[in-house]
């Protein structure tokens, strides 16, 4: 899940980091007292620490979302790519009563006339069926899920 709020209240964190080192640094333009100056600069370096160590936490997670983004982006073409090619198809029934899903007639695109496996379209997923000649009829094969069915 892509938790863009989380990231925000991380960059926030690391944008207050940084205003404390500004601040920090201000002070330190400011002191003239010695001892003063080295606990200013102890004080500057723990928020520069901070600072880093919240922006390096912060760009892990920008890029995780960013990995997941271009993720979901993918998956949405393969969806909207299948959408439009399982709609050239349409259930048939062939004897004795097998169902596969059929290239509809005017949608062939140039393509020979083919059927395609029923448990795969269900997966959202085209998987031609070949055929194989038997005396018991023409057995067809699914070579992705391995599914038969024999009509004649
Ligand atoms: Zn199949």
């Amino acid at each position: 899940m892509v938790d863009v709020a989380a990231s925000l209240q991380t960059f926030h964190a690391a944008a207050k980091s940084l205003q404390s080192v500004a601040q920090a640094a201000k002070a330190l333009i400011e002191q003239r007292d010695e001892s003063k100056i080295h606990a200013k600069v102890t004080e500057l370096n723990s928020a520069i620490v901070e600072a880093h160590s919240q922006l390096l936490t912060a760009q892990t997670a920008a890029l995780a979302q960013l990995g997941r983004v271009k993720e979901l982006e993918q998956r949405i073409t393969r969806l909207e790519t299948w959408e439009r090619e399982r709609q050239r198809y349409e259930l048939t029934r062939l004897n004795p009563g097998v169902l596969v899903y059929s290239l509809r007639p005017g949608m062939a695109n140039g393509e020979p006339r083919h059927d395609i496996c029923a448990r795969c379209y269900e997966d959202g997923i085209k998987s031609i069926l070949q055929p194989e000649h038997s005396t018991a009829g023409i057995k067809l094969r699914c070579a992705r899920c391995q599914a038969e069915v024999t009509h004649w």
